[in-house]
C-alpha cells in the first residue's frame, strides 16, 4: 500500500487565502499537499516551498514536477527560520501568503528507521533534518534526569509522571531503540495509565523528545517575529498547529506583532466530516493573520 500524507484543512486554507494572488511561501512543504492545492486553485500563483527533510522534499518535488518545470514552484531544503534569507536569495522581497503546517508528516511517522513512531521499532533518531547532530538517542541517554523531567513536563504536558519516567530512563540506560524506550516508559507508568489513556501511553513523552530534538518551539517563535518583514501589505499568514504549546505561541505572537491584524479570535477547527475521514486532523487548530 502506498503511504500518503493527507493534507489537513485544505478547503479552509484556500478560503482564507481567498482573493490573494502572486507568491506564496509554504514553510513546511512536506509531501506538497498544501502547495499543490494552492497551485491548482489559485490562478497564476507561484509557490516557494521549503522543508528541512530532504527525503520528504523529494516526494514534493516529484509531485510538483510539472509546476517546477513551468517555473511556478520552487522547492528547496531549508529551515523556515531562515525564510527571509531564502527569499532574498531568490530575489523575492516579500510574499502574499504564508502557510505553515506544523506537526509531523505521515511519511516521517510511518518509517520506523526515522525513530518518530512508538508503534514500529527503530533507532532513537527523530531528526527532521538529518544533517543535524543532536538526536533523540543523545537526549534519552545523556541528558540529566532533571532536564528530562522538565521536557516531559513542559513539552509533553506529562505532568504527574514526568519525574518517574525520567528516573526510569536514567536507571535503564543505555536505551537504543524506540521499542526499548516504549518499554521503559511502560514500566514507569501505573497500569491504569497505560491502559485507559485516550492516546497511546508513550505519545506525550515522544512528543516532548521530538520537540527538544528539533527545537520546534524556539524555531516557531524565531520565525513568527520575521513575518512582518516578509509579508506584503494585505498578505496573510495561516498557521496550522497540533498541540496547545504551539497554538499558544502562534496566538501570542499574532497578538503582539503590531503589523498584524488577527482574523481568528478563536482557532478554526477541521469539520467533523474531515475528522471522520482523517482522524489525524482532529487536533488541528488554524490561526490566520493579515499584514496591515
Ligand atoms: N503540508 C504538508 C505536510 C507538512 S508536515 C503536506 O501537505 O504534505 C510538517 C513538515 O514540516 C515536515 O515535512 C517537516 O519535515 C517539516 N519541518 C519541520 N520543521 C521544519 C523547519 N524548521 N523548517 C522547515 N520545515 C520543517
Amino acid at each position: 500500500m502506498e503511504i500518503v500524507h493527507v493534507p489537513v484543512m485544505v478547503k479552509e486554507v484556500l478560503s482564507y487565502f481567498g482573493n490573494l494572488r502572486g507568491v506564496f511561501l509554504d514553510c513546511t512543504v512536506g509531501a506538497g499537499g498544501h502547495s499543490e492545492a494552492i497551485l491548482e486553485n489559485i490562478k497564476g500563483s507561484v509557490v516557494i516551498g521549503i522543508d528541512v527533510d530532504e527525503e520528504i522534499l523529494s516526494v514534493a518535488k516529484q509531485r510538483l514536477k510539472k509546476y517546477e518545470s513551468e517555473g511556478r514552484a520552487k522547492l528547496l531544503k531549508a529551515t523556515y527560520v531562515e525564510a527571509q534569507r531564502v527569499l532574498s536569495q531568490l530575489g523575492v522581497k516579500a510574499v502574499n501568503g504564508i502557510i505553515m503546517d506544523l506537526g509531523v508528516s505521515t511519511l516521517q511517522l510511518t518509517k520506523g528507521e526515522r525513530g518518530f513512531a512508538f508503534s514500529s521499532d527503530g533507532p532513537l533518531d527523530m531528526r527532521m533534518d538529518k544533517t543535524q547532530r543532536l538526536t533523540a538517542y543523545d537526549i534519552v541517554n545523556f541528558w540529566q534526569e532533571n532536564q528530562l523531567r522538565r521536557i516531559f513536563f513542559e513539552y509533553g504536558e506529562e505532568k504527574r509522571y514526568a519525574g518517574r519516567i525520567a528516573r526510569f530512563i536514567v536507571k535503564n540506560r543505555p536505551i537504543e531503540t524506540t521499542a526499548k524506550f516504549v518499554e521503559v516508559i511502560a514500566r514507569a507508568l501505573p497500569e491504569k495509565e497505560r491502559r485507559f489513556r485516550r492516546r497511546h501511553f508513550a505519545t506525550r513523552v515522544f512528543q516532548a523528545i521530538r520537540i527538544a530534538v528539533n527545537n520546534e518551539l524556539e524555531n516557531l517563535r524565531n520565525f513568527l517575529v520575521q513575518v512582518p518583514d516578509i509579508l506584503n501589505q494585505n498578505g496573510r499568514i495561516i498557521v496550522i498547529s497540533f498541540h496547545s504549546l504551539e497554538d499558544r505561541i502562534v496566538k501570542e505572537a499574532f497578538r503582539s506583532i503590531q503589523e498584524l491584524d488577527v482574523l481568528t479570535r478563536k482557532p478554526v477547527r477541521p469539520s467533523l466530516e474531515e475528522v471522520r475521514e482523517n482522524p489525524k486532523a482532529r487536533s488541528a487548530k488554524m490561526r490566520i493573520a493579515e499584514r496591515k
